[in-house]
């Protein structure tokens, strides 16, 4: 399956790929798992990613909820007047199979919209229809003796396709 790497020197690297994501029409159905550990960066994207899509106003970390649901007005990859609604999850304190159900979470990945999920491992048996995979690791070359700790903000980040949707994704990411 398709597969993209790429460098984040720093935020403004982050922000590139977020903003070529959301010019693909397949992010708006897509079920994309961010991948890292705490501090990579997931949520740092998933704001960036939204805010290109269109979504105002502040932009919560799911952490204690589960989930936070947006909704990207004036998203151009909808037709006018259409709402693109997204859910961003993130399952680091997510420890009862049952909350699953309770919360309905089935219905939310299965309605329309785009899913981003923080902490995919968590609830890996119960999420279906990852399109994209993206991980996030900060950069090897932070070990380096004598780096001013302002400088570690570069990331190695990949993006694996598991579907249709995801490939159209990674191609979006090598032609733009
Ligand atoms: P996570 O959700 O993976 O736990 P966060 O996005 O909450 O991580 O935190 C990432 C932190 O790293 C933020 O403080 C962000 O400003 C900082 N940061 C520095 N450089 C980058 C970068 N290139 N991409 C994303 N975050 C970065
Ligand atoms: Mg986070």
């Amino acid at each position: 399956m398709a597969e993209w790497t790429e460098h984040w020197d720093d935020e403004s690297g982050t922000s590139s790929f977020a903003a070529r994501l959301a010019a693909c029409p397949a992010v708006a159905h897509a079920t994309i798992a961010l991948h890292g550990d705490l501090g990579a960066g997931k949520t740092t994207f998933t704001r960036h990613l939204l805010r290109a899509l269109g979504v105002r106003g502040r932009i919560k970390s799911p952490t204690y909820a589960i989930v936070e649901p947006h909704e990207a007005m004036d998203c151009p990859l909808m037709p006018a007047g259409e709402v693109l609604a997204i859910w961003h999850f993130d399952f680091y304190r997510f420890d009862d199979p049952r909350e699953w159900e309770d919360a309905g979470f089935r219905e939310l990945f299965s309605s329309a919209g785009l899913k981003l999920v923080e902490w995919p491992e968590k609830a890996s048996s119960l999420i279906n229809g990852i399109d994209l995979d993206v991980y996030i690791e900060p950069d090897d070359t932070r070990l380096d003796a004598d780096v001013d700790p302002e400088g570690e903000s570069s990331r190695h980040v990949t993006a694996k396709a598991r579907t249709l949707a995801g490939r159209r994704l990674v191609m979006a990411l090598q032609n733009a």
